[in-house]
């Protein structure tokens, strides 16, 4: 019979939440439903505790709307600075964003 994979990959010691410190947190994908492939694969990811992750996940209170769409900004912004880093345009590196997750979350940034 084969042994059943344990998946300790998933709870790190060393993962901490970045929003209160506890250990063996969780790995969150920021750009949630078709996007969450896309977000694993380009490190769009946070650690959190199951309860933040609960509260980040289900995205009902304020605290949580306005953590999401940080998030969402910032690794928005940071891929953009990146790929014009690369050296692309900022009119290449929005489209390059839009192809990737087809939504704008920052209100500096116009895609066409
Ligand atoms: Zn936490
Ligand atoms: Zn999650």
């Amino acid at each position: 019979m084969a042994k059943k994979l344990y998946n300790g990959w998933k709870h790190k010691l060393e993962r901490v939440c970045l929003y209160c410190g506890r250990p063996y947190a969780e790995r969150h994908e920021v750009f949630p439903g078709s996007n969450r492939q896309n977000s694993i694969r380009q490190g769009f990811q946070i650690d959190l505790c199951p309860e933040h992750h609960r509260e980040i996940q289900e995205n009902c209170t304020k605290w949580a709307q306005e953590e999401n769409l940080r998030w969402r900004q910032h690794f928005e912004r940071e891929f953009i600075e990146k790929k014009m880093d690369a050296g692309a345009s900022m009119q290449q590196a929005v489209r390059a964003w839009m192809a990737l997750i087809g939504r704008n979350y920052c209100d500096e940034i116009t895609p066409e």
